[in-house]
C-alpha cells in the first residue's frame, strides 16, 4: 500500500503554547525582571508545589540540574560533605533504573558514585521491584536508588518504597516525564526523598527548558536553592563555604512555565486520546501498548508506546548506524515500523537503549531478579533475552504522540502499522 507522507511533519512530542506564557514573558521584560529573580519564578514554584502536593520546590534550569542536586543532597546526607573536588557518592554504589533517559544516571556519576543497574519489569516498565531486592542482597551496603517513572507511566512505588525503607535506603524518583501522573491518588514527585520534573521542550509542558526540586524539607529546599546560586554565603563580599552551581531558572523561562501550567490536565487528556486511539486501532494486532497498573495509576500518558508480541516478530538486526529486517507476512519489528513511520514524515523513537548495554556503562554491574545480569546479557536463551530490559528495547518503540496530532492524522500512522502487519 502506498501512503502519501504528511506535508508537516507529526512529530513524537513537541511544545504546544496557548499564548499566556508569552504574556508572562513579556511581563519579565517590561519590568526588567530579565535574571533568575522574580514573580515567575515565584509563581512558578507555588503552583508545581501545590499540584504535586509537596511542601517545597526550587525551580531549576534543567531537569538534569535538579537531578544533579537531589544526588549531591543524598549524598551527604549518606556520606558526608566531601572535600572539595571530591564528589559526595565518592565511589559508593547506586541502584538506579536501566531502561531510561541517561540524564536518569548521569548525576550519579557526575557526584562520583558508580551507578548499578536494575532491570526492568514488563507490568509497567520501570524498575523490577525483585531485582531491586536481589541487588540488595548482592551489595547489602547500598544506601541509595534512582528510580524513574517511564513515559508518564508510575513504577511499582509501594514495593520500591517497601524496600527501600527495609535497606534504609534514601529515594531520588526521576519524575521527568512523569510530571501530572498519580499512584493510588498521590502525584508522581512526591514519593522520593528527593524528586525531579523536568520541562524541556518534548515533556508534557515545557519551559523549553528549566526542572524543578521537589522535597516535604524547607532545609533540603534551602540548601538546593542556595548551591543554584553559586552557595553564595551571608557577607557583604562574595564568601563561599561550599560548592556552587549556577542553576537556577530564569524568570524568562518561568514566565513559559507559568503560562503552561493551566494546561497540563487539557495536554494529558489529548495525549490519554491518543494513546486510547492506537490502543483501539491495534486492537486486532499481534501488539500492546505501554502499560501500566490500571487498577492504582493514572498515567499522563506522555508518550504512547507499542511492544509486538514475541510470535509476530520479524528478524532484525540493529547496530549503532543501520538496521536490517526480514519481512514476514503477518509479522514485523520496530525497524520496519519505524521507516515505514518515517516515510510518512512523522517521528517515532527506539524505546530507551538499556543503559547496562550503552558503551560507557559497559564496566557497571546490571541486576534482574535472578542476579547478575552481565554474564548473560544480550543473549538469547530459548529464544529469549535474559534481561526484561533488551527485550523491551528489542520488541518496543515510541509512536507519534504529539498533541497537536489530528484524529484524521493519526488514523494514517494506525494504517500504516497495520500495513506492515499486513492488515
Ligand atoms: C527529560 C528527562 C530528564 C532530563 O530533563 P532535562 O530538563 O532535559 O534536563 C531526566 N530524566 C528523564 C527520564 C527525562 O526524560
Amino acid at each position: 500500500m502506498e501512503f502519501k507522507p504528511f506535508e508537516e511533519k507529526i512529530w513524537l512530542s513537541s511544545p504546544t503554547m496557548h499564548g499566556e506564557e508569552i504574556e508572562y514573558v513579556n511581563e519579565a521584560y517590561t519590568t526588567n525582571w530579565m535574571s533568575t529573580v522574580g514573580k515567575n519564578i515565584n509563581n512558578v514554584e507555588a503552583m508545581i508545589a501545590e499540584k504535586v502536593g509537596c511542601k517545597h520546590s526550587v525551580a531549576l534550569a534543567s531537569g538534569t540540574a535538579a537531578l544533579h542536586l537531589c544526588v549531591k543532597l543524598a549524598g551527604e546526607k549518606l556520606y558526608g560533605i566531601p572535600k572539595a573536588g571530591e564528589g559526595a557518592l565518592r565511589g559508593h554504589k547506586v541502584f538506579c533504573s536501566d531502561v531510561t533517559f541517561s540524564a536518569t544516571v548521569n548525576p550519579i556519576c557526575y557526584e562520583g558514585g558508580e551507578p548499578v543497574f536494575i532491570d526492568t519489569e514488563y507490568d509497567t516498565w520501570n524498575m523490577d521491584p525483585a531485582a531491586l531486592e536481589k541487588a540488595f542482597e548482592i551489595y547489602p551496603d547500598v544506601r541509595l536508588v534512582v528510580l524513574v517513572h517511564l513515559y508518564g507511566v508510575p513504577g511499582k512505588i509501594d514495593e520500591i518504597k517497601a524496600i527501600c525503607a527495609k535497606h534504609n535506603a534514601l529515594l531520588i524518583e526521576d519524575a521527568a516525564e512523569s510530571f501530572g501522573a498519580s499512584y493510588k491518588g498521590v502525584q508522581t514527585g512526591k514519593f522520593g526523598d528527593y524528586s525531579a520534573i523536568s520541562f524541556n521542550g518534548n515533556k508534557i509542558i515545557t519551559g523549553s527548558s528549566g526542572g524543578m526540586f521537589l522535597t516535604e524539607s524547607l532545609a533540603d529546599a534551602e540548601k538546593v536553592r542556595k548551591w543554584s546560586t553559586q552557595s553564595r554565603e551571608a557577607a557583604s563580599w562574595y564568601q563561599h563555604e561550599e560548592i556552587g552551581y549556577n542553576y537556577r531558572m530564569s524568570n524568562v523561562i518561568a514566565g513559559v512555565v507559568r503560562g503552561q501550567i493551566p494546561y497540563l490536565e487539557e495536554h494529558i487528556s489529548q495525549k490519554k486520546a491518543i494513546f486510547e486511539r492506537y490502543k483501539e486501532g491495534f486492537k486486532d494486532l499481534p501488539v500492546k501498548m505501554n502499560p501500566f497498573d490500571v487498577e492504582n495509576s493514572e498515567p499522563n500518558y506522555w508518550l504512547s508506546c507499542i511492544i509486538i508480541d514475541k510470535e509476530a516478530m520479524c528478524r532484525q538486526v540493529r547496530s549503532d548506524s543501520e538496521a536490517l529486517y526480514i519481512s514476514e507476512d503477518g509479522k514485523s519489528c520496530p525497524t520496519e515500523i519505524l521507516e515505514a513511520i518515517s516515510a510518512l514524515n512523522a517521528e517515532g523513537r527506539p524505546v530507551w537503549k538499556p543503559m547496562h548495554s550503552q558503551p560507557i556503562f559497559r564496566r557497571n554491574d546490571f541486576i534482574t531478579a535472578l542476579g547478575s545480569g552481565r554474564a548473560k546479557t544480550n543473549a538469547y536463551i530459548d529464544g529469549n533475552f535474559s534481561d526484561v530490559g533488551t527485550d523491551i528495547f528489542e520488541r518496543g518503540l515510541c509512536l507519534p504522540s504529539d498533541n497537536k496530532m489530528t484524529p484524521e492524522q493519526q488514523d494514517v500512522i494506525i494504517a500504516v502499522i497495520r500495513n506492515c502487519f499486513g492488515k
